[in-house]
């Protein structure tokens, strides 16, 4: 019987990475196979308590069937993963060790880090997973489902449970892959070396790689900000073109590295929601006009309101930049549908995706009007309040103004923020072709 191991939340801002696990755990269990790729499952993006991109790991372990393919490497020793498992290993049997290698890493001097690991003998529910990925779990739910499915640890408050017991009830549906490659220890925390025009070369080279580089900001993408053990993570489409991903980014050496099974760029955070429903720490898709705005902040962030019936701001924020462009040309009266995630306090939509379904054609003020009279331009009487001509006193409405259609500068379509700026769980338009072709 397979048994799959969860681990989630062991890491803190100032280093280790809980997918640097998944090949601590590979090694420490290598007289067993494991089942399936290592899985890399991306919870609620919205959750206050999570560290960075609310990532848990799942791994299977079993004994395996047939021919394995290559899924993790240390140095120079190589891992396989198997499609099918006949073993019968217990959860029991491994508490011990996995235990070892979570206690060996962990960062409990982190307030914020409340690390658990579940071993299962049989997989929780895949609701678990929707709850986990789209709104809060509750640890009390949690610790109910796994009191008879195997073991588990908890360390402080072991808030860890949540994130370690969803990802093992994610049943892929819709899936991307990533490799992640690992920096040498004596590296860990120093600015990491990569070659950009190399990361620049795979990316036009593998068009089935995602979010790689940032052509706006000049951003290698692929490499994280924190002082943690990842040196980068190319993610994609095609499994086997991960490994030639890999080996085309030139810099510092790599250590060791693992291919996932993920849930990133698949939008499966988000549900489609009338404003009016629309709860606290939510994604959402909304259809809806835009009513007010768009007009710049504090900050350089951009709002404007959309309605349903309902109405709610939305925001792109500064971060991203030239997506800012399209949201500024909006325009009263445009009918759009806005994917993104709900913030609380201002209560806002923070925009991860447009599309722009229609645009309205607007009038805009080229001059006063003439006088019917004397055909001299006539003077504004105040804001909103009409015009009068100086000669005749003849009055005028503020509609007679005159008018030129506006060249709107946006069309129909889908539009997202650049690489830099996007949530790990969202659907990059790249992987959205079936959306984008006109039907
Ligand atoms: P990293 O990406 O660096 O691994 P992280 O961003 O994943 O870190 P964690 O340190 O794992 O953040 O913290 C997230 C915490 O939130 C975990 O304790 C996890 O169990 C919990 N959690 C995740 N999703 C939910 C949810 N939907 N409801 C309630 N708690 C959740």
């Amino acid at each position: 019987m397979t048994i799959a191991i969860g681990i989630d939340d062991t890491d803190s801002r100032t280093g280790m990475c809980t997918t640097f696990l998944a090949s601590e755990l590979i090694q420490e269990l290598e007289e067993y196979d494991l089942i399936g790729l290592p899985r890399l499952v991306r919870l609620n993006p919205n959750i206050p308590w999570k560290t960075r991109g609310n990532g848990a790991i799942c791994l299977r372990f079993g004994e395996g069937v047939g021919k394995g393919i290559p899924v993790c490497q240390i140095g120079e020793k190589s891992y396989s993963s198997y499609d099918e498992d006949k073993g019968d290993l217990s959860s029991r049997e491994i508490e011990d060790r996995v235990a070892k290698v979570v206690e060996s890493h962990y960062r409990l001097d982190d307030e914020n880090t409340n690390p658990a690991f579940v071993i299962l003998d049989k997989d929780p529910p895949s609701s678990l997973y929707w709850k986990a990925v789209r709104g809060i779990v509750r640890l009390e739910e949690v610790k109910d489902m796994v009191a008879h499915i195997g073991v588990h640890r908890m360390y402080k408050n072991g808030r860890g449970l949540i994130g370690a017991t969803s990802a093992v009830s994610w049943k892929p549906k819709d899936f991307t892959y990533e490799i992640t490659a690992y920096r040498k220890r004596d590296k860990w925390g120093a600015p990491r070396e990569l070659v950009k025009d190399s990361v620049i070369a795979m990316d036009k080279k593998l068009p089935s790689t995602f979010n790689n580089y940032d052509y706006e900001e000049g951003h290698m993408a692929i490499a994280p900000n924190s002082p943690c053990p990842v040196l980068f993570g190319i993610r994609g489409d095609s499994l086997e073109d991960l490994l030639p991903a890999m080996s085309m980014i030139k810099g510092e050496e790599i250590q060791r590295w693992t291919l996932f099974l993920t849930n990133q760029g698949t939008d499966e955070h988000l549900v489609r929601r009338t404003i009016g429903s629309i709860g606290a720490y939510e994604s959402v898709i909304a259809d809806a006009e835009v009513v007010a705005g768009p007009r710049m902040i504090q900050g350089g962030h951009l709002v404007f309101r959309i309605s349903d019936g309902d109405e709610i701001d939305c925001t792109a924020y500064e971060p991203s930049k030239g997506f800012r462009t399209i949201v500024k040309g909006l325009r009263v009266g445009d009918r759009i549908t806005v994917y993104g995630s709900i913030r609380e306090d201002p209560k806002t939509i923070n925009v991860e995706k447009l599309q722009i379904r229609s645009v309205v054609e607007v009038d805009e003020k080229i001059g006063n009007p003439k006088c019917p009279e004397c055909g001299k331009r006539m003077k504004s009487v105040g804001t909103n309040a009409g015009y009068r001509c100086r000669g005749c006193h003849t009055q005028s409405e503020e509609g007679d103004a005159e008018t030129v259609k506006a060249d709107r500068t946006l069309s129909p379509g889908f539009y997202e923020p650049p690489v830099s700026a996007r949530r790990h769980l969202s659907r990059p338009l790249k992987r959205m072709k079936s959306e984008l072709e006109p039907s």
